[in-house]
């Protein structure tokens, strides 16, 4: 009776995500590529391919937005009823690394997330949530809001009541690698939270090249000898994290305002039932 309450188990799912690796790959690769940008063009495009980025491993200087990036995410977490942790990183079992730990796999939001099979992992409570997101901000992971359709497929659930939160690093991640010569759909899947922005202090910045190394978007340039940051910035923060010189800053608006950004781009692209805690997510996520 399991197949009828559930997608299909954790066995077939890696399988499927395994074959397609390559196909993902090439059809990054290729969206630059005339012609073939055009027909891959429909598998990337909104809304049904939205990530939205969120840099909970960055610690804000201002003393109280200490950890506000990441406290979007729990009050997120505390306004959904169903949530579900796959137990497994597909993308770091992929690749079979160690490090950042393959057991901080994504959290699937939504009551389309009881139907993930149970092999894959367990609905959990929002105190369990937290915890979870916590772990992976330790772990420097940055947290990918992804409204994809590539999900509900491979996991045999609805598409617009569920939303995925992956907890993703610069070198195994599916949706962070080989970005740097997309094409113009690829560039528009990844959007920057509004009320999100990064400076360049320029007395502060030596030139070195690690942030516009390091970019996945190939979004920083140097230019006589200062990084320039450009329009398409995700507002990941990994190169806020990056530079040895202290010399980017991630500007943040107040967490109300974030949040509230947060909620219009998801009700965007989908009809995530969400419980609309209003303010204080002091009241609302368990220490
Ligand atoms: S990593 Fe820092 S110092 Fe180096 S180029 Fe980038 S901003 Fe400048
Ligand atoms: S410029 Fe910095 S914050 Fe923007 S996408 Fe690149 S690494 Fe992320």
């Amino acid at each position: 009776m399991m197949f009828i309450h559930h997608g299909p188990g954790k066995s077939i799912v890696k399988t499927a995500v395994w074959l397609s690796w390559p196909i993902i790959i090439a059809a990054k690769r290729l969206s630059n590529v005339p012609v073939f940008k055009w027909l891959i063009h429909p598998f990337f495009m909104r809304p049904y391919n939205e990530v939205t980025s969120i840099p909970i491993n960055i610690t804000l200087p201002k003393p109280d937005s200490i950890a506000l990036p990441r406290r979007i995410i729990e009050r997120l977490v505390a306004d959904v009823d169903e949530k579900f942790i796959i137990e497994e990183c597909i993308c770091r079992s992929h690749n079979k690394v160690d490090f950042p730990p393959q057991n901080i796999g994504c959290m699937a939001l939504g009551p389309a997330a009881r139907r993930i099979h149970p092999s894959h992992g367990r609905m959990v409570s929002t105190k369990e949530a937290i915890s979870h997101v916590r772990r992976a901000a330790d772990a420097g992971l940055i947290a990918n809001i992804a409204h994809v359709w590539i999900d509900p497929i491979a996991f045999g659930t609805r598409f617009r009541d569920l939303m995925f939160i992956c907890f993703c690093d610069d070198k195994n991640c599916i949706y962070r690698t080989y970005m740097k010569n997309r094409g113009p759909t690829l560039d528009r899947a990844y959007r920057r939270l509004p009320g999100i922005t990064l400076s360049v202090e320029k007395e502060k910045c030596e030139g070195c090249g690690q942030c516009s190394d390091n970019c996945f978007l190939a979004n920083i340039i140097i230019d006589n000898g200062k990084a320039v940051i450009g329009e398409s910035c995700a507002g990941c923060g990994r190169c806020v994290d990056l530079c040895p010189h202290g010399a980017i800053t991630l500007l943040i608006e107040d967490e109300e305002t974030l949040y509230l950004a947060l909620i219009e781009q998801i009700k965007d692209v989908s009809e995530l039932p969400l419980r609309g805690s209003d303010n204080s997510s002091e009241s609302v996520i368990p220490d």
